[in-house]
């Protein structure tokens, strides 16, 4: 209908389609705001326009096409991969009393037919179908006596070849599609990489313009890479963080998550495994009592978590190295989806490389480069001193400006004094040339500690000059200097055996004539300061409101969050509200499900309430104003280091003077740049690529064609030949080289 409007006729409708989105928004979801993009996603489709939603995992996709499913006469129907996911979304829809159901191939004759005959009378506003139900014939006849306003494609990375879950019967899709084409189409996927976005684009003919791409950002999650030493105790002691909370532990074997979950088991906690190789059933049990809140903790391999919605998982532990930063990023975003905040901790240790480039060194020559590379990116993540948002979300071609995320342990442990180690440096390099450069890290530091170990011994390394110098450090902090010293390009590091060479620059150091700067004690995990001020309620009637709601969601057979989310519950803790007014302010509370659950919970509220004298504290509805935090004196680093770039000062000198890695510089050079500081051309930036002149000619295309803010739309251009560092130089000469303005 609004497509036959005038314009102005449709400037009215389309503020009055927003006034009604945000009726909805919280009158039925009972949120406050949309999140970002959500509102243009809204009025974009509304307007019947085909629309591209990419939007990290927990970034609130589904809204996008559940409101406007409530804005349109005829019927949304949304295509899912999962069963799972279609169920689970259909269960918290009909929570929100809105009429939405699956059809699928598993519903007996009964419920099919009655699924039908709801439709049929035009009961429906969300039609949820797998892509097998809905090509089928009897399903197009169906819905062909439909009127279809919106035609949804969730997870449509699936359409891509390209995407790591293709699926071909997504490609027929776009025949469905020309069978409505009064119908507006929008895709949903939470893929990043560009070359699958285009796919989607291309397989459903969508314009360029209507792609809508959320930052990949997640700010909640707080995320920790510490090394490896005792795993087990490591994660005992992490698990103590989260009582009676949720969190997925993930390990490399399955032998591993059994043997985790039985010692986890031991310890007291509420385990389950999750592997291939356990039954369908005990797995779907295991799952289900998961998302139940039966069971907090899943002890699993990467095979668990697709197809869950649950939305509050507080952490997610990676007991051994994921395989890259793709599968990390899917890992991690698993946690915090209800925006609270969540904690993911890496455990990070150089024996898992080399379990990992054991793997790599099994494929063939093209893909052992690959896998090398994601293994190397994965690697510069966990060593590196600065903010661990900026590779992480440079990955994905995304310039994350901010230098401090607070979100981090980079950035919330106190900036650690580097001190003058030349000396113990000195030990270590002459006790690797010592034992001829064959052993890594562990044996060397057992010669330095005189240790009489039987590998000493048995080498004769107890009757080398350097045996026992090194008594003044632990083993743990002899470990933490040498992987400073591989960081400096001290030594280098044979990734497959993990044993030690000296560089040139080692030579250096030996002869007295540079000097060498580390940190000496290794960071220690620790409790973030968000967990105590943002977790300020009443932690006991916390509780009881958790049994209550877990009580009725037991009874209705739901996932408690599908009753109230746990945000709902800590503002019921912190408000204290007694009265359906009070109750109605606060976030995940609706008309309806004030109706279905609110008195239930009022009553709760205002006996605890009364017993301990607790007032109503009625929530605020507009957003306080965030007052800024008061301005630093000093300049930022980036400022320093375009200045003297522009000064003169090579990259070699600047990262010496800065004592940090050639790309660290790099990133502050390009910050210097897009914050509009003219930077001076340096010969360098060619120098030191190894880019070759055909390649240059193809990355100034590139370049010329994508733009210069996202590197990943150019890595992929270049058929991923050339690797990032390169490209941040490149970017660099291209942005400075002479005849550009
Ligand atoms: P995605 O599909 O992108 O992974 P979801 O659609 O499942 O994300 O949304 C994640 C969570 O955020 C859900 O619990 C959802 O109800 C919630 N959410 C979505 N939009 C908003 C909003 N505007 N305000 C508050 N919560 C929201
Ligand atoms: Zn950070």
């Amino acid at each position: 209908m609004y497509l036959t409007c005038s314009n102005s006729h449709q400037m009215v409708a389309s503020q009055y389609m927003i006034e009604q989105a945000k009726t909805i928004l919280k009158d039925v979801f009972g949120y406050e705001e949309f999140r970002a993009l959500q509102q243009e996603i809204i009025e974009n489709v509304f307007r019947r326009k085909d629309t591209l939603v990419i939007m990290p995992t927990g970034g609130g996709k589904s809204l996008c096409y559940q409101i406007p499913a409530l804005l349109f006469k005829g019927l949304t129907v949304v295509v899912s991969p999962l069963i799972s996911l279609m169920e689970d979304q259909v269960q918290q829809l009909t929570a929100l009393g809105i009429e939405a159901l699956v059809l699928n191939s598993t519903l007996s004759y009964d419920a099919y037919q009655n699924n039908i005959a709801r439709l049929m009378r035009n009961e429906v506003r969300l039609l949820y179908l797998a892509p097998e139900t809905l090509l089928m014939q009897k399903t197009l006849a169906m819905l062909s006596s439909q009127q279809i306003d919106c035609f949804t494609i969730d997870e449509a990375h699936c359409i891509s070849e390209w995407g790591h879950d293709f699926r071909p019967e997504y490609r027929q899709l776009i025949e469905v599609r020309k069978r409505f084409p009064q119908a507006v189409c929008m895709a949903l996927t939470a893929t990043a990489t560009p070359r699958v976005q285009e796919d989607i684009r291309q397989s459903l003919c969508f314009e360029a313009s209507d792609n809508f791409i959320a930052s990949f950002n997640r700010k909640n999650l707080f995320l920790q890479i510490v090394q490896k030493t005792h795993p087990v105790e490591q994660t005992l002691e992490f698990l103590q963080k989260f009582p009676n909370q949720s969190g997925i532990i993930y390990c490399l074997a399955r032998r591993q998550v059994d043997e985790l979950s039985e010692v986890l088991t031991n310890a007291g906690f509420s385990v389950k495994p999750y592997h291939a190789g356990l039954s369908d059933h005990e797995r779907q049990q295991n799952q289900m009592r998961f998302i139940r809140d039966d069971v907090q903790i899943m002890v699993a391999t990467i095979a668990f978590g697709m197809g869950i919605n649950k939305p509050n998982i507080r952490f997610i532990l990676h007991y051994d190295l994921p395989k890259n930063i793709e599968s990390y990023y899917q890992q991690i975003g698993r946690a915090g989806r209800d925006g609270l905040p969540a904690h993911c901790l890496l455990l990070f240790s150089y024996g898992d490389i080399q379990k990992v480039k054991y793997f790599i060194n099994q494929k063939d020559e093209h893909e052992q480069r690959i896998a090398t590379f994601h293994l190397n990116t994965l690697v510069g993540l966990a060593e590196t001193d600065e903010c661990r948002r900026i590779p992480l979300l440079s990955y994905f071609g995304e310039h994350y400006s901010v230098s401090k995320c607070g979100m981090c342990d980079n950035c919330t442990e106190e900036a650690q004094a580097l001190v003058d180690v030349t000396i113990p440096a000195q030990k270590f390099l002459s006790c690797v040339k010592r034992t001829d450069e064959i052993f890594g890290a562990g044996h060397v530091i057992d010669v330095l500690r005189g240790s009489q170990a039987q590998k000493v011994i048995k080498n004769h390394h107890h009757a080398l000059s350097t045996y026992g110098i090194g008594k003044e450090y632990s083993k743990k902090q002899w470990f933490y200097l040498s992987r400073q010293f591989i960081q400096k390009g001290l030594l280098d590091q044979d990734m497959e055996f993990g044993s030690l060479k000296l560089t040139p620059k080692a030579w250096e150091v030996m002869r007295g004539n540079q000097t060498v700067f580390a940190k000496l004690t290794v960071s220690q995990e620790k409790h973030t300061e968000y967990e105590e001020t943002e977790h300020a309620f009443d932690s006991t009637l916390f509780e009881l409101l958790r049994q209550r709601r877990k009580k009725l969601a037991d009874d209705a057979n739901l996932p408690p969050y599908a009753i109230f989310p746990d945000k709902t519950l800590i503002e019921m803790a912190t408000y204290f509200p007694q009265s359906q007014e009070h109750m109605l302010r606060l976030h995940g509370v609706g008309l309806v499900k004030y109706e279905k659950y609110g008195n239930l919970f009022l009553e709760l509220l205002c006996d605890y309430c009364q017993k301990h004298q607790l007032e109503d504290q009625p929530k605020r509805t507009t957003v306080p104003v965030v007052t800024s935090k008061p301005k630093t004196l000093t300049k930022p680093r980036h400022i320093v280091v375009g200045d003297k770039n522009n000064a003169g000062s090579t990259l070699t000198e600047l990262r010496e003077e800065f004592n940090v890695k050639l790309s660290t510089i790099l990133d502050h050079l390009y910050k210097y740049h897009t914050e509009g500081y003219s930077l001076r051309h340096s010969h360098e930036f060619l120098e030191l690529s190894t880019l070759s002149p055909e390649r240059r000619i193809a990355a100034s295309k590139a370049f010329d064609q994508f733009g210069t803010e996202r590197l990943k739309p150019i890595f992929d251009a270049l058929k991923e030949q050339v690797n990032y560092h390169d490209l941040h130089l490149f970017r660099l000469y291209y942005l400075t080289k002479p005849g550009t303005s």
